[in-house]
């Protein structure tokens, strides 16, 4: 796999300090490349102390995780939930730092393909063809309203509600990542950002400034100016990946676009559960031998009565 990238990010233009913190791997890297994006929040600078914590854990965690285990995709969700643990303790040991947390989403490359792992509203987008589409999910108030068709992702750009997220790492003592997997081409290039970008630009605007050959840092301070001058209301970051040579992949079964669910978290948020992960066919033979039962004894007790 041969790649060109870039990572900026900037405070914008009304924030007093920058919540967002990038890793990008050195250069010339190796296989498998590591990227994350995190946009802390948490009072005091508990925002700033959590994305530091997961653009530190994740990266070490993965190439751990990567190592013992030689599959890319369960290291990266592994790594999250790792910096999810780091986060959670660090809060709770620290009164300054209670209530903090962060997005993440982190892509890993290798051998054509990449592995997008998401919590919070930082998104990855795939740009291939002149198309721009988004890959991860938004774990959002406003993005759960979009996906029941109560309100459309316009209205959701610029919802109250739009900064209140269901999902976020070091919140709880446990978190549920999404991982996606996409075959890449040669041309594509990934997007991952913070709300501070795709919030106050639309998608037509973002996918307008990916046309055209330019540098991938050219086209990162590009997309800083823009939402600068789109008034630039929180911290925007942006990472750039151009897949130059996919390479070689090798094809595994079962490996295409999925959600890998961590156990479910204590709480009071429902999740959405993905069909091919809910409960098989056999759980619900067996539960419904006894309300069969059941159903046919209650039959037969009215029956009798009457
Ligand atoms: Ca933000």
């Amino acid at each position: 796999m041969r790649l060109t990238y870039a990572g900026l990010t900037h405070v914008g233009k009304v924030r007093a300090s920058n919540q967002d913190a990038l890793y990008l791997p050195p250069s010339p890297g190796r296989e498998p490349w590591v990227f994350v994006l995190a946009d802390g929040m948490g009072g005091a600078n508990g925002g700033e102390v959590a994305s530091a914590l997961a653009v530190e854990t994740i990266p070490r965690s993965f190439a751990r995780e990567r190592e013992a285990s030689g599959r890319v995709g369960p290291a990266l969700v592994a790594a999250v939930e790792e910096a999810n643990r780091a986060i959670y303790r660090k809060a709770e040991a620290e009164n300054s730092l209670w209530g903090m947390g962060t997005t993440v989403v982190a892509a890993a490359l290798s051998r054509g393909r990449a592995y997008l792992a998401n919590v919070g509203d930082s998104r990855a987008y795939l740009y291939r063809k002149g198309k721009l589409e988004q890959v991860s999910r938004d774990h959002s108030l406003v993005a759960e309203e979009v996906a029941r068709g109560v309100i459309t992702p316009e209205e959701a750009r610029h919802h109250q509600m739009r900064n209140v997220l269901t999902r976020a790492v070091g919140a709880r003592s446990q978190v549920e990542v999404d991982l996606f997997t996409l075959e890449l081409e040669a041309g594509d290039i990934l997007l991952l950002c913070s709300d501070g970008l795709h919030g106050p630009l639309p998608h037509r605007e973002l996918a307008r400034l990916l046309e055209g050959e330019a540098e991938m840092e050219a086209r990162g301070r590009a997309f800083i100016e823009a939402a600068n001058r789109a008034g630039g209301p929180d911290n925007v970051s942006v990472i750039l990946i151009r897949v130059e040579e996919p390479g070689r992949g090798e094809s595994q079964a079962g490996e295409t676009t999925q959600r890998v669910a961590a156990p479910p978290r204590e709480g009071t948020k429902k999740t959405k559960v993905n069909p091919a992960s809910g409960p098989g066919k056999g759980s619900w033979l067996i539960w419904s031998i006894p309300l069969f039962l059941a159903l046919a004894g209650l039959a037969a007790y009215l029956l009798l009565r009457s």
